[in-house]
């Protein structure tokens, strides 16, 4: 599979294109994949995301009711050419209309007649519970956040004592059938390292794919140095410690994670996602809707662009994805992490939707 690029003029915006309209930036990427944030809320605190404290939560009327999420997503779906939709947070399970949200978007149809791929990233609080609910709806897959199967550990990063209900969201997403199930790992130096090796093993025992991810400048103030985070290549170092690993054909050229074989057997896999060290943007495929309905066109981005405004003063379907196509339009070439002159967006990961 290659990388979808559109050919378009650098200076042609995206009024000017014939319909249908696409989400294409002024470097030719099209925007297939949107990440739907459902909420700011959390009920973890981990430390690389939020203050102990918790952050001032949006207030109710500024977030997108259920039905004005599921029409942002219809539009993007029927008019803007999205293919895959994973709702995100904060904490998605928090949301309590999610069930229902998920299951208007299943009844969507894609630009080539196939339900949306829908996905959900969570931190897996409550999931035991809800797992079925949530298959039956319509969701396909999850991925859940778990830096530690070490509970002392697990508890000072997420400053929450909640491993046993993590590990219990695990296993009923499993039975559920949601499928593929991916373990996601964020690692701090000094801190949970070492606790790789017994994640790889938990995770390939019950055949999920754990993708280890390098810290990124969009936590809490004070919280990300450069100089300290674990590298890709440290991470694999560590991760090699049991097993052989040998890097694996690249069969999504829009996934993040560069990922490796287990012991030569193509079914096990691990993967590492190297946001910092190994930038992926020039075949980044997504685009972002806030909880308080603004589209931002990378994670990193300055600016952000609000539908809600245009949604609640009556804007057509046609006008709402033509702002939305005009945003994604100047899309930046790359997040520039590694520029001098980086700056940092003024919304942290939890507020955006990771
Ligand atoms: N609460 C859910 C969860 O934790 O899965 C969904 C939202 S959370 C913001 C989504 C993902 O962002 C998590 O896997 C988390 O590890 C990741 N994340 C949060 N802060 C990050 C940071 N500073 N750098 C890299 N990834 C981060
Ligand atoms: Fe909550 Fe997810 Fe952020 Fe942890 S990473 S604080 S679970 S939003």
């Amino acid at each position: 599979m290659s990388v979808e690029f559109a050919s378009v003029s650098p200076a042609a915006p995206p009024a000017m294109r014939d319909a249908p309209l696409r989400l294409v930036d002024s470097f030719g990427r099209i925007a297939r994949d949107l990440r739907v944030s459902l909420t700011d809320r959390c009920n973890l605190r981990c430390s690389y995301c939020m203050p102990p404290e918790g952050l001032d939560w949006l207030p109710t009327e500024d977030t997108l009711t259920d039905a004005e999420v599921v029409r942002l997503v219809r539009i993007g779906v029927e008019e803007l050419g999205i293919r895959q939709v994973r709702f995100t947070g904060g904490e998605p399970l928090l949301r309590r209309g999610l069930e229902g949200i998920i299951a208007q978007c299943s009844q969507l149809r894609t630009d080539r007649g196939d339900v949306p791929d829908l996905a959900l990233t969570t931190n897996a609080l409550g999931l035991a519970k809800r797992a079925r609910g949530l298959k039956d709806a319509g969701l396909k897959r999850v991925n859940i956040s778990l830096d530690s199967l070490d509970a002392e550990h697990f508890a000072a990063i997420t400053r929450r004592d909640r491993l046993g209900d993590v590990l219990e969201g695990i296993e009923a997403a499993a039975r559920a059938g949601l499928s593929p199930i991916k373990v996601n790992t964020l690692v701090l130096r000094g801190m949970n390292e070492a606790d790789l090796p017994d994640l790889v093993d938990y995770c390939l025992d019950r055949g999920i794919e754990l993708r280890v991810i390098e810290q990124m400048p969009i936590g809490p103030a004070n919280t990300w140095d450069r100089r300290s985070i674990l590298t890709a290549d440290e991470i694999l170092h560590i991760m090699s410690a049991r097993h052989t690993l040998t890097p694996a054909p690249r069969e999504d050229p829009h996934s993040p994670a560069g990922r490796w074989i287990v012991d030569g057997d193509p079914s096990k896999r691990v993967g590492v996602i190297a946001s910092v060290s190994a930038p992926f943007c020039g075949a980044c495929d997504r685009t972002r809707l806030t909880s308080d309905g603004m589209v931002r066109s990378c994670l990193f981005s300055t600016e952000e662009t609000s539908l809600r405004g245009l949604l609640r003063e009556g804007g057509t379907d046609r006008q709402i994805a033509q702002r939305w196509a005009d945003t994604m339009w100047a899309k930046p070439a790359a997040h520039g992490l590694n520029v001098d002159a980086f700056a940092r967006p003024s919304r942290t990961m939890s507020r955006i939707g990771g």
